[in-house]
């Protein structure tokens, strides 16, 4: 699977013409807010020089996930081991494990998936499997089965072909999913969460040895940990080469293998760290410094004692044009994150779009519905065109309190602060830094429709000093409306005359296309005769 993955995403790059635009091997070592001139000053390393450089942009929008730095290896003695001793995510390739005894730390949702492949006789081939793979478990999760069907050519045949039918199926999808939020309500979520329980307790019992029952099937609510989904981790507890060890934890790590606590000793070739990420410090170890020189870090000391917060997990007052995506309180236990991401992204352009779109829209923005429709603020530049475009968005502080206090005591009345150890709290302060309280589509409608005194827009004021804050200018009266009125009009005229030529909705894209390309001048000389 991973190799058709890696294509589909090698695809979508080329599709879109992605490559040319990012520096590989380049790491964002800090951000700076440059007042003066409204935007930041980014210091990368190209890895492969060793060098370090300074870009100037306009806004930093980071993007580097929450699970990507890996937990260190805090375990006494693992600097004296003489194997190769790897985190999953740092995945040593040059690893061979054929035949070697290999020691792998956790039981979540990535080791759950190696082990299996690490200890199975797959196919002619597949690598040789481990000759013994010991794995040390903390704590149950709860597994369940992964539905992963297989397609028939007869059902991607009705995808393609059918009008609707893929959106149809992905809607259901995404409702069957959706509706699982309901659970996670500590009072009104119990029964579906002793039914959702009961099931996994059936199928972890159907499928794994009696002997690691208790420690397969968690006694905390279900929910409150991330599940994990079997992806034949069940199937692999009954191999030879595989033993869980779920109560005797490691106390030392030796040059040949662990010590436990109870003194038994595993030899090891290689031990793999499966101990997940470092979750409650988000967009480290990157130094980001907003207005005043304060760092996000004395931010977020200062307003929540250090666990990171944010407006909608993207945005932080006192750093202007600088959003987050998969920031604090942006995970879901119940549907994907690359869909909170993608309203993330929404809520982001939206804000964006009047600082880095010229200050007029293009004809192409006014005559193609779909492009209007995706930049409201092309409709608010249209009716005040004179407005000088801003140069910065900030959050107002007052607005993120509000929407931090909120969710925080959103969360309180959900699954994960029913008192199960999780990476969703931030140990310090036992603020919930991961998860979203509310069903994803709410999250979504936020995104969509953002609260206007929420933000403010920097403009600068007349002398060409300092700045002037304000709200995001629009329109200012009916000679404006009459502008647009104009523009529906020249629309329907366009759309109507494809209507008449017998196109289709899809030809009117490339009918538009043509007038614009065309028509432009023209259409320009009636927009400035309107003006006077
Ligand atoms: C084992 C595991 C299972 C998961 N399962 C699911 C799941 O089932 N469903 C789900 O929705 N999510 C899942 N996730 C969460 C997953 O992290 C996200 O869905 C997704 O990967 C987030 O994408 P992203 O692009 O935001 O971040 P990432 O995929 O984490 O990408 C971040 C990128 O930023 C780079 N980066 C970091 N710091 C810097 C820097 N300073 N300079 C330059 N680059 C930097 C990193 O190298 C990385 O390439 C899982 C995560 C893990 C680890």
């Amino acid at each position: 699977m991973q190799p058709e993955i890696h294509k589909y995403f090698h695809g979508i790059a080329d599709q879109y013409n992605i490559v040319p635009h990012i520096r590989f091997k380049s790491a964002v070592e800090s951000a700076e807010w440059d007042e003066e001139n409204a935007n930041w000053i980014v210091t990368i390393t190209d890895q492969q020089k060793n060098q370090s450089y300074k870009l100037r942009s306009r806004a930093v929008i980071s993007a580097v996930g929450s699970l990507s730095i890996p937990n260190s290896c805090q375990i006494q003695g693992h600097e004296n081991f003489q194997g190769p001793l790897f985190h999953s995510a740092t995945w040593d390739s040059t690893f061979d494990w054929s035949n070697k005894e290999v020691v792998v730390i956790g039981n979540g949702c990535s080791a759950t998936q190696f082990a299996p492949i690490m200890t199975s006789r797959g196919p002619k081939d597949s690598p040789t499997p481990v000759k013994k793979l010991t794995q040390f478990s903390r704590q149950a999760h709860f597994l369940s089965e992964r539905q992963n069907p297989t397609y028939s050519p007869a059902f991607r045949a009705a995808m393609r072909y059918i009008p609707f039918a893929m959106r149809t199926y992905r809607a259901a999808i995404y409702w069957g999913m959706e509706k699982d939020f309901a659970g996670f309500d500590i009072e009104s979520g119990t029964s579906v969460r002793s039914d959702l329980k009961k099931t996994n307790a059936e199928y972890v019992k159907a499928h794994a040895p009696q002997q690691y029952w208790d420690h397969l099937i968690p006694d905390h609510e279900i929910g409150c940990k991330r599940k994990v989904l079997d992806t034949d981790y069940l199937a692999s507890l009954w191999r030879d080469n595989m033993t869980l060890i779920p109560n005797d934890p490691i106390a030392t790590i030796e040059s040949d293998g662990v010590r436990t606590q109870s003194g038994a000793f595993i030899s090891a070739d290689a031990i793999v760290l499966a101990t997940g990420f470092q979750t409650s410090k988000l967009l480290f170890p990157m130094t980001i410094r907003g207005q005043g020189g304060q760092s996000l870090e004395d931010h977020w000391n200062e307003t929540y004692n250090g666990t990171p917060q944010a407006y909608l997990g993207t945005m932080m007052p006192g750093f202007p044009n600088f959003f987050t995506l998969m920031g604090p309180n942006t995970v879901t236990g119940h549907l994907s994150v690359i869909y909170t991401v993608e309203c993330q992204i929404q809520f982001t352009l939206s804000l964006l779009e009047p600082i880095i779109a010229p200050s007029r829209p293009s004809m192409t923005a006014l005559l193609n519905p779909a492009e209007l429709l995706s930049t409201p603020s092309s409709v608010a530049r249209l009716l005040r065109p004179n407005a000088t475009a801003p140069k910065y968005v900030a959050v107002k502080p007052e607005a993120t309190e509000r929407h931090t206090s909120w969710l925080q005591r959103e969360l309180k009345k959900l699954v994960w602060s029913s008192g199960c150890t999780s990476w969703a709290l931030d140990p310090k302060t036992g603020l919930n830094v991961a998860m979203y309280p509310q069903y994803q589509f709410l999250f979504w409608m936020r995104c969509l429709f953002l609260v206007k005194d929420d933000f403010e827009f920097a403009y600068k004021d007349g002398r060409g000093k300092g700045w002037k804050m304000g709200g995001l200018r629009v329109g200012e009266g009916w000679r404006n409306l009459r502008r647009l009125g104009w523009m529906v009009a020249l629309f329907s005229v366009a759309v109507g005359l494809a209507r008449r030529r017998g196109l289709g909705v899809r030809d009117v894209n490339g009918l538009i296309g043509d007038v614009v390309q065309e028509g432009a001048g023209r259409v320009r000389g009636v927009l400035v005769a309107l003006k006077r």
